[in-house]
């Protein structure tokens, strides 16, 4: 089984994409090799065993990727967090700002219940936004936020302190560049 260090090692820095200025965190080579993508999934997974998570919400686009495989991984379901205007049924939506640009975020109103212990997941947090927006739209749905769960960790945009303090997080790999 391949280490977190070997995950660290094949995600990939595209300099200047989508935007000049952006150091952009490719994490397709690990998706790529079957042992990585086990890896990253135990290891996402390993925090939050044993914790009754019920629901696994992942943000569009690549919190689509790890985040079914890690519901499955917890025995949980998966909930998709679209763009505006993706999803069919009623919603509920939130406005935020991006490391790059502003974004309008749904999901769908009854994708969450009252009894449900949420963990958010995305591939990457940078500035936080997406992820504090994910967390609103879960509690105007009427679940619980349980954990907050990414593979990478841009630290210095201290995206963490976007999330509320109290909740359990959880960044597999973290870098300050
Ligand atoms: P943020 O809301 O700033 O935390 O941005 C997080 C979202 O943007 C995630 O969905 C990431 O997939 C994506 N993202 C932001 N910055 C980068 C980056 N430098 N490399 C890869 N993905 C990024």
């Amino acid at each position: 089984m391949p280490t977190v260090a070997e995950l660290r090692n094949a995600i990939r820095t595209i300099p200047d994409f989508p935007e000049q200025g952006i150091q952009f965190k490719d994490i397709t080579p690990i998706l790529a090799s079957p042992a990585l993508l086990s890896t990253a999934i135990h290891e996402l997974a390993a925090p939050f065993a044993d914790s009754g998570i019920t629901k696994v919400v992942g943000i569009e686009a690549r919190g689509f990727i790890l985040g079914p495989l890690l519901a499955q991984e917890l025995g949980a379901g998966f909930v998709p967090i679209r763009k505006k205007g993706k999803l069919p049924a009623e919603t509920v939506s939130a406005t935020y700002e991006l490391e790059y640009g502003s974004d309008t975020v749904e999901m769908h109103a009854d994708a969450v219940l009252a009894s449900d212990e949420v963990l958010i997941h995305d591939d990457v947090i940078a500035t936080g936004g997406t992820a504090a927006a994910a967390a609103d739209l879960v509690r105007r749905a009427g679940g619980s936020v349980l954990g907050y769960s990414f593979l990478l960790e841009l630290s210095f945009l201290e995206g963490r302190s976007r999330l509320d303090k109290e909740i359990p997080y959880h960044a597999l790999i973290r870098v300050n560049e």
